[in-house]
């Protein structure tokens, strides 16, 4: 039996296993995000010790990801310093020749659920995790989608709600884009403290659904997805996934008559069923992905 190696690539921490083709779990193990020449060496050394077959990773970007590029599997303009311009895969890979697959850690998640979990049999996902940072992973027409670069659907640009004290968000790249206006911090400056404190009718939650529901609005505009997986820590608010819905409805204003949104939006916007595997079990995909390429 094949072994493959997949890696989750995250700015906190790393998470790799290493799994039978048929993907039974053999080991996993999870290690703090440091600098590259005290992660790295580690990494290196778990997948040699297991002489993975063949590698999948998900990682944190942005990536270059354009197999004719000298820097394939790089990651690029990270604002975390030390790992910029780093070329991850070529570094992981230490010089063996196997097959292997790198993608955003989103785009990995996007896929594990389009296989696995919550949007099995759709040829058309996007994946979206609201935590710390907004990220999404787009699944079009049976492929995972990369483009020009790859989808950086966290930096959208949004309407502020005109309730909000905070209408410029805290990208330092954006003015009012998703992620400055809804990720965990964003939430953490509007309410100038811990929002898991506030009771589920605080007025922010409803700002973050309408910002939420913007982003799924765009996405349903331009992409025509047949699901919506919504995830991630700030999704954890339990109130939140429904508000979402009603609010998508409202701003869509009647205009896509298609009745899986009309009717039945509650298994259109939906949470992941990977959680909090989703990426980890991509990366192994991706890696599958490679070998079978690679026959
Ligand atoms: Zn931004």
């Amino acid at each position: 039996m094949r072994k493959i190696g997949a890696l989750e690539a995250g700015g906190t921490k790393m998470v790799l296993a290493v799994y039978q083709e048929n993907g039974t779990e053999l080991e996993r193990i999870t290690l703090s995000t440091e600098a590259p020449e005290i992660t790295v060496p580690s990494m290196v050394e778990f997948f040699r010790r297991h002489q993975v077959d063949a590698l999948g990773v998900g990682s944190f970007g942005p990536l270059d990801l354009n197999p004719s590029s000298p820097a394939y599997g790089s990651i690029t303009s990270t604002p975390k310093l030390k790992w910029r311009d780093y070329p991850l895969l070529q570094k992981l890979l230490d010089g063996r020749d196997i097959p292997a697959l790198i993608d955003t850690d989103v785009n990995a998640a996007a896929l594990a659920e389009v296989e696995l979990g919550a949007a099995r049999g759709c040829r058309n996902a996007v994946y979206v995790t609201v935590g710390t940072g907004i990220g999404g992973g787009v699944y079009a027409d049976g492929k995972l989608l990369h483009g020009l670069i790859h989808p950086e659907l966290g930096h959208m640009l949004l309407r502020p709600h005109t309730d909000d004290p905070n209408p410029h968000g805290v990208c330092p790249y954006h003015d009012g884009c998703l992620e400055g206006l809804a990720a965990g911090p964003a939430i953490g400056a509007r309410v100038q403290g811990d929002a898991r404190e506030l009771p589920d009718d605080h007025p922010t939650f409803a700002i973050e659904a309408h910002y939420l529901a913007q982003m799924c609005v765009n996405l349903i505009l331009t992409l025509s997805p047949e699901k919506i997986i919504l995830g991630g820590g700030v999704l954890g608010r339990e109130c939140l996934l429904p508000m979402v819905r009603q609010e998508t409805l409202r701003l869509l204003g009647g205009y896509v008559q298609s009745p899986a949104i009309t009717e039945h939006v509650d298994s259109y916007i939906v949470a992941p069923q990977l959680f909090p595997v989703s990426g980890l079990v991509g990366s192994f995909l991706l890696g599958k992905q490679a070998l079978e390429q690679a026959r």
